[in-house]
């Protein structure tokens, strides 16, 4: 008995001493499969986001075949990683083929000859939380890729490089899991009616702020997605596959995708697409098991994780499986089957491993194809444009941010330094034209590896193919960050030199007693930004609401006073802290030793007003819409940085306002909520000075309530009764489409003398995302701030009926009553948090009030 103790304890320790000594196969024999290591076969219920990292990690030290690369976290702290799947040749030179492939591209200082370096195929999964059956594929594939006995995979990993995500959004799905896992009972229930089959708000498809990660690619606004962005860029793969899930009635969609694909897109890519789309036809038509392809889901969009790729010389592709946060375990479709959790699995699994089967086959075209992609993109850009200048006009933080998003996206930049004339589009007038280039005018040029991304991302008015598109059809940059720029048809050359960044010296603050103010101005939202952290530092603030000239220099109205006056409990402290906060964000402080200003008000007018710390409650949650309550609860935490009270929508009683100085209702759907008692009290609460700020929809609900001003324009759809008798049955859905907006941008009118427009220069422009059109208001107490004007549409597609009805049409507007008031803002001015421009009209919002 002892000596067979002593055997076994002498076998356990030269295991331990093996394990760093034997030749990795024999470990390989050892990987778990996904049932062994779990103690449940896949489909048989949901994985938890850890387990599944867990998994992660038993595969990379068990397997050569296997390493993992975390790339960062949520925003809930799970972890982000990738797996890259290789055989152990070239696993042991990986980071030379990731160099190599750069270099292909032209995206490293090498020049690379080399055309044996292996295919890239990356494999993303579960973007949306609750399409919750990628992850389960993700564990099943990575499985079979590292099996020793399966000689057709281990053939794939000689010329191919797999990068598997298990999880884009881990906050999401584990939103949905975890839900899941709580509601279903002891026996699944298959019938679409039963609890577990109806997520409740927010549902788990978004991350943490109710963000659709596969909307982020070209904006990076999310954690996730900037990081992920980040770790892509410095791989570049060939091959892209966004797994997803739709409704549970619509069996599979695979490559090709549907019409309008951006005229950026190449022949190849198109055909690459064809023939990934036939390889897993033909596993599906072999398992009997229905699909579609050509249909519903385009290419368009830059900010998808099918066209972002593909605008970064990737053959990008989304797969959609039936199912999504429906289906649960299992489902009874229309046509009366079962769609179970393992059903789902296998298909995804199929069409992964199909992709890589195709994409090793092809091998040699694929990266030949993928190298002449850059080569084009170096030499002779396609396209109508050479290059995008952003003017020196525009605001110095405006062009930094813009600036900064450019260099995420790995494109690259210059600065002018001499003078010299170019012809190309306008972006705010519309029109083509002769400009001339300034020096310090900030030069993108087309001829650079990143080029067609440049074009899409400046695309003055994306070509449609079909007006029929799943997104918005239009996002010009120059738009979003309110910068004047031109396209340019004739090419420059951009001179390798950084923009100056000159920072804002430090006031002279040696004598505080002589500094009776410090000034600082408001252009930008880094203003609102510094604004919030002095309020959060308990720094008393007064803006000044007209203009005014002190020591032959002239500010704008908006801008901030800090008097010592008023902030006497800091002591000596005041001007340290006034001055570390402006040096933390940035800001140029003006000291001044005077309250007595050259023109204009002074600082003790009534004219300059004492900014309240705001205290800014948001009502979230059903039936608020879920996006729009994403993008405010985002903007104050993230952006704004502004502590803030968020109010459940179901249970919002008017009482907990006491305390509260602005109320923002997202867009969503309020009468449930709102009723005319609750509409009673809110009103009566504005009227003894609370400021309500209505967003989209919001907005739209007033219309027509008692006590509220804002009116809707009738005439906006017309019917065209002849057309409307002609019309054919095959045409129904793009008949639809007639009286349709679908995300175009239009130029606002801004009022700047109105404290919700300081900082801006007109006119602004927005993204209109709907057909509903408001009227002006007409009251002598009310300010229309914002005012869409003749011919304002200047990109995207705008429905033939109501182009013309659209002006003047009220975006932005204030009404007085009582002693307080209501903001109007009909359009989003936070889109998916991208629309840089709008957010400093948020900060007016909150921040000035008198
Ligand atoms: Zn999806």
């Amino acid at each position: 008995m002892t000596s067979l103790i002593r055997v076994t304890l002498f076998w356990a320790l030269f295991s331990v001493a093996a394990y760093a000594l034997l030749p990795q196969s024999v470990h390989a024999q050892s990987v778990q499969s996904p049932a062994e290591f779990l103690g449940y076969e896949l489909g048989e219920r949901f994985t938890r986001h850890h387990q599944v990292i867990d998994y992660f990690n038993h595969v990379a030290e068990r397997s050569e075949l296997v390493q993992l690369e975390p790339y960062g976290t949520t925003y809930e702290g799970r972890p982000l990683l990738t797996a890259y799947v290789a055989s152990p040749e070239n696993m042991d030179r990986l980071d030379a083929i990731r160099q190599t492939n750069l270099s292909i591209a032209g995206l490293s200082e090498d020049q690379e000859t080399d055309n044996s370096n292996p295919v890239i195929v990356w494999l993303s999964y579960n973007v949306h939380g609750n399409e919750s059956v990628s992850t389960e594929a993700a564990m099943k594939t990575i499985y079979t890729l590292i099996d020793p006995d399966n000689s057709e995979a281990q053939s794939w990993l000689s010329n191919t490089v797999i990068i598997i995500d298990p999880c884009l959004n881990p906050d999401g799905r584990d939103r949905y899991v975890n839900w899941y896992n709580r509601t279903v009972g002891a026996f699944p229930n298959v019938h679409g009616i039963a609890r577990e089959h109806n997520e409740p708000w927010p549902g788990g498809r978004t991350n943490h702020y109710y963000f659709d990660l596969n909307r982020d690619w070209a904006w990076m606004t999310q954690k996730e997605v900037n990081e992920r962005v980040a770790h892509y860029n410095t791989w570049m793969p060939h091959i892209h596959v966004d797994f997803h899930e739709q409704g549970v009635n619509s069996p599979y969609f695979f490559a090709p995708a549907a019409e309008p694909y951006h005229e950026a897109i190449t022949p190849w890519q198109r055909q690459f697409q064809e023939m990934i789309g036939r390889n897993h036809a033909r596993y599906f038509d072999q398992n009997g098991w229905l699909y579609f392809t050509k249909q519903v889901f385009d290419l368009l969009y830059p900010g998808y994780g099918d066209t972002w790729p593909t605008y970064n010389g990737a053959i990008g592709m989304t797969y959609e499986q039936a199912g999504s946060g429906r289906a649960g375990l299992g489902i009874i479709t229309q046509e009366g089957d079962t769609l179970t959790l393992k059903d789902r699995i296998e298909h995804h699994y199929m069409s992964g491993l199909s992709t890589i089967e195709v994409s090793s086959e092809n091998r040699e075209g694929v990266v030949n194809e993928f190298r002449e992609f850059f080569e084009r993109a170096r030499t002779n850009p396609e396209g109508p444009y050479k290059g995008y200048v952003i003017k020196g006009s525009a605001h110095r933080d405006k062009r930094n941010a813009l600036a900064s998003h450019l260099s995420k996206q790995g494109i690259t930049y210059g600065y002018a330094q001499e003078r010299q004339s170019a012809n190309g589009y306008s972006y705010s007038t519309g029109a083509s034209s002769r400009f001339s280039i300034e020096p310090g005018d900030m030069l993108i040029s087309a001829y650079q590896p990143k080029s067609t991304l440049l074009r899409v991302l400046f695309d003055p008015n994306p070509s449609l193919s079909d007006s029929l598109t799943y997104d918005i059809t239009s996002w010009a940059m120059p738009y979003i960050y309110g910068v004047e720029a031109y396209a340019s048809t004739s090419a420059f050359t951009v001179p390798l030199n950084s923009q100056p960044q000159e920072s804002n010296p430090k006031p002279e603050t040696r004598n505080p007693e002589q500094i009776y103010a410090y000034l600082a101005r408001w252009e930008s939202f880094n203003d609102a930004r510094f604004l919030a952290d002095l309020l959060k530092h308990n720094i008393k603030v007064r803006y000044a609401e007209k203009a005014f000239s002190l020591n032959g220099h002239s500010y704008a109205p908006g801008t901030l006073i800090i008097t010592r006056t008023g902030n006497e409990q800091l002591k000596e402290q005041f001007d340290q802290r006034v001055v570390d906060l402006a040096e933390k964000h940035d800001r140029h402080l003006t000291p001044a030793s005077t309250g007595f200003v050259d023109s204009g008000p002074d600082f003790g007018s009534g004219d300059v007003h004492y900014i309240e710390p705001t205290r800014t409650a948001v009502l979230l949650s059903d039936p608020v819409y879920v996006y729009p309550s994403g993008e405010i609860w985002h903007y104050l935490d993230q952006q704004l940085e502004y502590p803030s009270t968020v109010f459940n929508a179901r249970s919002f009683d008017v009482e907990d306002l006491d305390d509260i100085d602005v109320l923002i209702l997202p867009s969503g759907s309020y009468s449930s909520v709102l009723t005319e008692n609750t509409l009673e009290e809110l009103v009566s609460w504005v009227r003894q000075g609370g400021r309500l700020i209505a967003l989209e929809n919001a907005a739209n609900f007033f219309v027509g309530r008692d006590g509220f001003r804002l009116t809707r324009k009738t005439n906006v759809v017309k019917t065209d009764t002849l057309a409307q008798k002609q019309r054919r049955f095959a045409d129904r859905s793009r008949l639809g489409a007639s009286d349709n907006v679908t995300g175009a941008i239009f130029k606002v009118n801004l009022d700047t003398t109105h404290p919700l427009a300081f900082g801006y220069r007109s006119p602004y422009y927005t993204l209109k995302r709907t057909s509903t059109v408001f009227d002006l208001l007409e009251n002598d107490n009310d300010w229309n701030v914002g005012v869409i004007p003749d011919e304002g549409h200047l990109s995207g597609y705008v429905g033939s009926l109501i182009e013309e009805a659209i002006d003047p049409g009220l975006v932005i507007g204030i009404q007085s009553m009582g002693r307080g008031d209501v903001v109007y803002i009909t359009e989003s001015p936070l889109f998916r948090a991208f629309w840089y421009n709008g957010r400093l009209l948020v900060a007016n919002a909150m921040f000035f009030r008198q």
